[in-house]
């Protein structure tokens, strides 16, 4: 996954083999073991030079023979977790070296190295720990060039321990000696440490330091079913035991969240025990960036109720730092681990933050500082590959290759909710980690400092600031601290096709369908069903769902109920069964008559989740989103009950002024009429927005005969409908783009910010 290398455009012809060759690296180079690689290398070649980390990357000048077998030797064989961008060479004259020596680091200098993510606890760690004779026996900081902390503890490059939040640290000698080694696994390993000299654990109970050993009395606190903060990699979980009625009641009541499912942790053994796992599953479970990974839960299992009520899948992920698995093999049970975090705010990661006793029963934590904070990534496996939910811990800053260079240094903010922000240079897309939504203080000033600290570490400064034309999205203010920049709004639902674009590298014209929860139109009403016909050098609107009523504007996506009326009332017959409808709910008359009177004069929308709202709502999924989408994600759940169909609900295409409309309200009308039972009705609306995806596919693409369709936005985080569409436009010759590098939703759209703004100043496009 991020073990790809570029295969550098060599000439070895070009190489004197009884010259001395100078090697410039650049790309991922630091802090994966490529040094001791290529000096270990140079050993077997019996090469004498040098190798040094620049701030560009490491420069290797070796002489002795066999030159062009030994470039050849280092692509083919590169650390696993290293990445080479570009390999550049030239011929110096000869200076008859003796020996092969590694040089300190020359601070100075252009910064063009790229930062390695945080890498799961290796093999050889996990080795070590479980050996009662190894000196970091159970040790819960170990790590090694293969492992690790990397993003969320280097304050600056190059990476070299000073510049690391283990500066404070001080070597043993023992850990000092295999630092020091070439033929170490821990050679020049940053955060390299034992039990003599490493960092503590410590257990805090009401602010105060408990005396003893602090794991023996975590665990003590788990095992008494009560919820205990640890501070992780990215920052502070909070974690109880998911097998306990009393600890997950505890839990909700604590982080004040009734129905969102929480994240899993534990080893492949149990999770087997709770959930169906494919090869591919396991793959992404085990890789270096150890996500959370969405798996099919088994049938009549009983973590689901309690921890992802009324879904059919859970979100686990495996023990990925060394801490994490000493918890897990001693409670020998699945922990919930769930950011620890104010509602929608971003995950805690300072020890003293002020909110973390009131959020949990104990702390453990210990006195390595997090520098940023990173949140656990949400993945799952789609046709084989991977699907992003939250791209975060383990993936961020990897960068995603552009299929042009930008002239301009751009900053994309993102937009409100889920919100990331993007730094394009060059041919590279580097996409932030999850910042949360940017509605509170708290979210926007950490958007702040993530900002500053890319921009530090990547020693960029932006020309180009690209924000969503909402005008009252709360990020725009961070433009402020850039007056010098071009500010370029870029709409919403065009930033959703472009981030897609980005990623596949497409630079030629598609159709984009964007479905998503809402965003700013260029009209100032709500949208989110829109086709796009264009590339990144520009994206024309050429159809859209049909606009409904959105009673009450934002208060419609937190109750679902609203949406329900509004497609109600607009179908004939109407005041009679919304009244009926309203009965149900226990809703009063006056929200009703509100709901009639907000239609006369009320907000309109082409939002596809707030009709997937209205359906799961009609279908009685419930009346309220205790957190975003969660109606439509049952929805989803429960269409995956039923079995496949073929024949969909009606529905309707119109085209007004050259713009093709897409009305779902047959459908609405005949689902309600269909006596089958609920599940199948999921299904079957899920089976009509698909077709009609397609018959607009069809109009919206045949004058111009574009056959290529790319889907992105919130809905699409929906893969039974994502699956769907893709089936059906494939079956009728479309070439389908989906996501496979940035998630559908929210989280991607600073990558189509940035994609597009700087596409505007780039002439070949
Ligand atoms: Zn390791
Ligand atoms: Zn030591
Ligand atoms: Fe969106």
């Amino acid at each position: 996954m991020q073990t790809r290398n570029a295969s550098p455009d060599l000439r070895l012809a070009d190489i004197k083999e009884d010259g001395r060759l100078r090697l410039h690296f650049s790309g991922i180079v630091q802090g994966v073991g490529f040094r001791p690689f290529l000096y270990r290398a140079a050993e077997k070649f019996g090469l004498k030079g040098f190798v040094k980390n620049t701030s560009a990357g490491v420069t290797l000048e070796v002489e002795g023979g066999r030159l062009s077998e030994f470039v050849r030797h280092i692509v083919r064989h590169a650390p696993p977790l290293s990445r080479i961008e570009t390999l550049r060479f030239e011929t110096i004259p000869v200076r008859h070296a003796t020996k092969f020596n590694i040089l300190a680091s020359n601070p100075h200098g252009q910064k063009n190295v790229l930062v390695s993510p945080d890498i799961a606890l290796c093999r050889n760690c996990q080795k070590e720990m479980a050996d009662p004779g190894d000196r970091r026996h159970a040790y819960p900081f170990t790590n090694c060039t293969d492992c690790g902390p990397r993003f969320t503890i280097i304050e600056d490059l190059p990476y070299d321990r000073p510049q690391t939040t283990m500066k404070g640290f001080k070597m043993c000698p023992d850990c000092r000696r295999e630092y020091q080694s070439p033929s170490d696994r821990r050679y020049h390993a940053q955060p390299v440490s034992c039990p003599h000299c490493g960092p503590k654990l410590k257990l805090l109970v009401k602010g105060r330091e408990r005396k003893g050993d602090a794991l023996a009395l975590a665990l003590k606190i788990l095992r008494a079913d009560k919820v205990l903060a640890v501070k992780g990699v990215g920052g502070f979980h909070l974690a109880c035991r998911a097998a306990s009625a009393a600890a997950m009641a505890r839990l909700r009541h604590l982080k004040q969240r009734s129905g969102k499912p929480f994240a899993l942790m534990a080893d492949l053994a149990m999770i087997r025990q709770h959930c169906l796992i494919s090869q591919k599953e396991k793959e992404l479970l085990t890789s270096p960036a150890a996500p959370i990974v969405l798996l099919a839960a088994r049938p009549g299992n009983k973590l689901v109720a309690r921890i992802a009520p009324g879904q059919n899948r859970l979100g686990f992920m495996l023990p990925y730092s060394p801490l994490h698995r000493l918890l897990i093999e001693k409670m020998g049970e699945p922990l919930v681990m769930t950011s620890a975090n104010r509602r929608d705010e971003p995950i805690i990661f300072r020890d003293a933050d002020t909110e973390l006793p009131g959020l949990s029963n104990a702390i453990l934590s210990h006195d390595r500082s997090i520098h940023t904070f990173a949140d656990d990534s949400v993945v799952c496996s789609f046709d084989k590959e991977i699907y992003f939910f939250r791209r975060s811990r383990g993936f961020v800053p990897l960068p995603i290759r552009l299929p042009f260079s930008s002239p301009e240094t751009v900053l994309a903010l993102g937009a409100m909710l889920k919100t990331t922000f993007t730094l394009i240079y060059g041919n590279l897309a580097l996409v932030s980690q999850h910042i949360g939504d940017t509605e509170t203080a708290t979210a926007l000033a950490a958007e702040k400092q993530a900002v500053s600290h890319f921009l530090t570490l990547f020693a960029r400064r932006p020309s180009l600031i690209a924000v969503d034309s909402h005008p009252a999205y709360p990020n725009r203010l961070l433009a402020a601290d850039f007056p010098h920049c071009e500010i370029v709004e870029v709409q919403h639902h065009r930033a959703h096709i472009a981030s897609l674009l980005a990623e596949s590298g497409e630079t030629g014209k598609v159709l984009g369908i964007a479905l998503d929860g809402s965003g700013y139109g260029d009209d100032g009403t709500v949208w989110g069903g829109e086709f796009f016909l264009g590339n990144l050098r520009g994206l024309k609107r050429v159809g859209h769902l049909l606009p409904q009523f959105l009673p009450g504007g934002d208060a419609a996506a937190r109750e679902p109920w609203r949406m329900a009326l509004s497609l109600l009332l607009a179908l004939p017959g109407a005041e009679k069964t919304a009244g009926r409808f309203a009965d149900k709910f226990g809703l009063k008359g006056e929200q009703v008559l509100e709901s009639i009177v907000q239609r006369r004069g009320g907000v309109m929308t082409s939002s596809c989740g707030r009709l997937f709202d209205g359906v799961a709502a009609l279908l009685g999924m419930g009346d309220r989103n205790s957190y975003e989408g969660e109606l439509p994600s049952l929805l989803q759940a429960e269409a995956e009950k039923a079995r496949p169909q073929k024949k969909p609900y009606p529905f309707a295409i119109e085209n007004k002024a050259g713009i093709f409309i897409l009305n779902m309200l047959p459908a609405v009308a005949a689902m309600l009429q269909d006596k089958r039972g609920r599940a199948e009705k999921a299904r079957c609306f899920h089976l009509t927005l698909a077709s009609g995806l397609l018959d607009m596919a069809l109009n919206c693409t045949c004058v111009s005969g574009i056959q290529k369709a790319a889907l992105s936005g919130g809905v699409f985080q929906n893969t039974l409908l994502l699956k769907m569409s893709r089936d059906l436009l494939k079956k009728n010759g479309f070439q389908v783009l989906h996501h496979t590098q940035v998630p559908a939703n929210d989280g991607g759209i600073s990558l189509g910010q940035a994609a597009l703004a700087a596409a505007k100043y780039h002439k070949e496009l």
